[in-house]
């Protein structure tokens, strides 16, 4: 179900549990402000989740509350991770869901980096 991409952060959401390690994940990248590990549910060869470490609903919520320093960590990483999977020459794609109108289901701000194969038209019809 879609939730909102704004108001008060959920400390119960699945990510949230993630980083509290109550939930496994495939990690693929970790550092003191960001984590990111495979999408349980993968729509590419490569699908992978990358998150801040901080409370951050959305992008519309990290965007306004999170420090430069957490901003720059999360994008260096983002293109951290697709380097280390050999994306940039065939290239790959960035989501970020926010809110209901995206489809965002899980009320932690995380960014979808998909690749490993065409990945056909931006949205669907
Ligand atoms: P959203 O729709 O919020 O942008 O995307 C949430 C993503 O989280 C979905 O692609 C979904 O497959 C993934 N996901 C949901 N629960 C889990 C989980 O427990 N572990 C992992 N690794 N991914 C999850």
């Amino acid at each position: 179900m879609a939730v909102s991409g704004i108001g008060k952060y959920d400390p119960d959401n699945i990510f949230a549990k993630i980083l509290r390690g109550e939930i496994p994940c495939k990690k693929v990248f970790e550092n003191d402000m960001v984590l990111a590990f495979h999408d349980i549910a993968p729509k590419a060869p490569v699908h992978v989740l990358v998150i801040p470490k901080g409370p951050y609903i959305s992008f519309a919520d990290f965007s306004q509350r999170a420090s430069d320093k957490e901003i720059v960590a999360f994008n260096r990483a983002v293109g951290d991770i697709a380097r280390k999977f050999d994306l940039d020459a065939p290239g790959y794609r960035l989501i970020g869901n926010v809110g209901e109108n995206a489809g965002q289901e899980v009320p932690h701000f995380h960014v979808h980096l998909l690749g490993g194969r065409p990945l056909g038209p931006m949205l669907a019809e």
